[in-house]
């Protein structure tokens, strides 16, 4: 496939994703920077492109574009924060938030997943602070908390508390809450050291979070 093929298929992805209302210059312009079809399985990396989920190793999804941008246009990524993912998958989400300037901390609980995202992300990002585990997202990541904010890429059946207690004040946890079929995204922004404001939002289907706090194995 032709260099210049992706590059303009890029650029239609962001025209495409403004029309569907993600208005976030910055999301925009992180979303075309990063090459997805790097991030896709190789005999589907010509549809790369299209706003649409695809399916990954281990049965897993590298999730539609438009639910990256709307997820990342709800954490309002600043220069320097800190962020926790729960589900690196195929690394594209981590590599938008670094794209952002973040300081990325990333966790998988399939370990070639997580490989496969760690090698790639440092092959494309060598400079940058993007750290990635092996292990159960649920629980978080303490020894590096607090965050400004947690996004959860799978959908869980409840928000995690443990998460909750990983935030700073001021941070924001986006995570897709409710059964099996289907999840309403919620935005929850931790307001001091108890309280917490929980904003549902639209309806999305992700695969599940699968853990302590998430769905049984
Ligand atoms: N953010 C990813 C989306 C991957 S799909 C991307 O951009 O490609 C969600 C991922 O969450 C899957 O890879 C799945 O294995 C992982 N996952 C599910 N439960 C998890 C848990 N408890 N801890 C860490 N990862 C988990």
């Amino acid at each position: 496939m032709h260099r210049d093929f992706f590059i303009d298929a890029r650029k239609q992805l962001i025209i495409n994703l403004k029309q569907k209302g993600i208005v976030s210059e910055t999301v925009l312009n992180a979303m075309l920077k990063v090459p997805r079809e790097q991030f896709v399985p190789k005999v589907l990396s010509k549809r790369a492109y299209e706003d649409i989920s695809l399916p990954i190793d281990k049965q897993q999804t590298i999730s539609q574009p438009f639910t990256v941008a709307r997820m990342t246009s709800l954490l309002e990524v600043k220069e320097g924060d800190k962020i926790l993912e729960i589900g690196t998958g195929s690394g594209y989400q981590a590599a938008i938030l670094t794209e952002l300037g973040a300081e990325v901390y990333t966790i998988e609980r399939h370990f070639e997943l997580h490989n496969q995202a760690r090698i790639l992300l440092s092959t494309l990002y060598p400079q940058h602070k993007i750290y990635s585990r092996y292990g159960d997202g649920t629980i978080g990541w303490s020894e590096h908390a607090p965050y400004a904010g947690i996004i959860v890429t799978a959908g869980a059946p409840e928000i995690p508390q443990t998460l909750l207690n990983q935030l700073d004040i001021g941070g924001k946890l986006i995570i897709p809450v409710g059964d099996e079929k289907r999840q309403t995204m919620h935005c929850v922004v931790r307001q001091d050291e108890s309280s917490f404001l929980d904003y549902p939002l639209d309806d999305y289907t992700f695969v599940p979070l699968i853990g302590k706090v998430g769905w049984k194995a």
